[in-house]
């Protein structure tokens, strides 16, 4: 998919004026629409005052950060991560920018999974290499193992899964993704290479009806983690996360990563976070926006759509609803909704085209003012 034509598109246009004005409901993108977490201004604070003269200092991988997700993830996985083999990085953005740039050669093909988070392909192209597309099973959200399985070729080097996924909400299960983990295993073998699993977990934090996360890390080894703090915080102007390696790789892989991250990191023009953020990991770490809300908000969004007749599957996490435009050109019914002051997003900005995408992060009384636009505007003919 060449994703930047119609995100281009899309982006330089209408949209940022048209959402500037007052009193529009804006359910484009997961930015946030309230008030930031006090909790988090309060560690922003407390760690932007310098504690010695290397405060400031050119930091690459603070080590009270490393050992901060370390902990994290122990306690919310019962899995233990070396800290050696944790790298901050500016979120998820510059995670997988480094991991690709750490495992990829041009010419080398990279799988990802669509409807995909617009940038994947770029982000791929950017390094030279082959970004190959493998639509879900529409019908489902399901990952199509055997449309992977036939993507792969001899020079496939990597394939990013994101789960739970932003735009379907769908959370792969273990029994998938222990099927896919089979099929890369095999295909590593006849190549004679590896193939990383490069696992976005950017929503892993954002799962309702009390899910447990299933990390496809757990059960692949040649996976690399790559998570931001932009949406379980919900700043995602603040530009913090990380990757992980597991300990189940092997550790001559590992050890052969390590270099080419902290190399890919540099050229890359210094993919560090700031200090004052990767500081404040440690408290970041305890803080996240009430999911418990964001369900009430899917919840009550999800049975206004289906009572006005919108053909949809509930997300199981993230900030996100793709339901079905009742117009086959989602283009027009975006248009028709932003013409009554409601703002989403046209599938075919998400290589998805027929359905629009809805984000939670709304303000509840965005959402107010958007149910009634949503129930109105199913009821008008498709326009000819
Ligand atoms: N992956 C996915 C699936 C995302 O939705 C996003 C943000 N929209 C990112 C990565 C990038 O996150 P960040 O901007 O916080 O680095």
């Amino acid at each position: 998919m060449d994703s930047y034509g119609p995100l281009m598109e899309f982006f330089g246009g209408a949209y940022e004026p048209a959402v500037a004005k007052p009193n529009v409901a804006d359910l484009t993108l997961g930015n946030p629409q309230d008030m930031p977490l006090a909790e988090v201004v309060g560690a922003l604070e407390k760690w932007a005052r310098p504690r010695g003269k290397d405060h400031f200092a050119y930091k690459m991988n603070v080590p009270e950060a490393q050992r901060a997700v370390v902990a994290g993830l122990r306690e919310r996985r019962g899995i233990t991560y070396q800290i050696d083999d944790v790298f901050m990085t500016n979120g998820a953005f510059a995670g997988l920018t480094v991991t690709i740039g750490a495992v990829c050669d041009p010419g080398d093909e990279v799988i990802y999974i669509s409807p995909p988070w617009f940038f994947y392909d770029g982000l791929i192209r950017a390094f030279g290499a082959k970004a190959v597309s493998v639509k879900v099973d529409l019908k489902t959200f399901d990952l199509d193992l055997d449309a992977i399985e036939r993507a792969i070729t001899p020079r496939t080097r990597a394939i990013i899964v994101n789960s739970p996924n932003n735009p379907t909400g769908r959370l792969y299960p273990r029994a998938t993704l222990d099927r896919l983990a089979a099929i890369l295993s095999a295909a590593s073998r006849r190549n004679g290479r590896t193939i990383y699993l490069l696992s976005d977990e950017a929503y892993h934090r954002i799962l309702f009806d009390g899910r447990r996360y299933e990390s496809p890390t757990e059960s692949y080894p040649s996976s690399i983690l790559i998570y931001t703090y932009g949406k379980q915080l919900l700043t995602p102007g603040e530009r913090i996360g990380y990757l992980a390696l597991p300990s189940t790789m092997p550790s001559a892989e590992r050890e052969q990563l390590r270099g080419a991250i902290a190399m890919a990191q540099m050229v890359g023009g210094w993919l560090w976070p700031n200090a004052v953020l990767q500081y404040a990991v440690a408290d970041l770490e305890r803080i996240s926006i009430d999911v418990a809300h964001l369900q009430r908000k899917r919840d009550r969004v999800v049975r206004a759509l289906r009572e006005a007749g919108y053909a949809l599957q509930p997300p199981d996490g993230t900030f996100y609803l793709l339901p079905k435009s009742p117009w086959p050109d989602d283009w027009a019914f975006t248009r028709f909704l932003g013409e009554r002051d409601v703002y989403v997003l046209p599938g075919t900005v998400a290589d998805v085209p027929g359905y629009f995408r809805i984000s939670l992060t709304a303000s509840d009384a965005m959402i107010d003012r958007a149910l009634p636009a949503f129930a109105a505007a199913a009821r008008e003919r498709v326009p000819a």
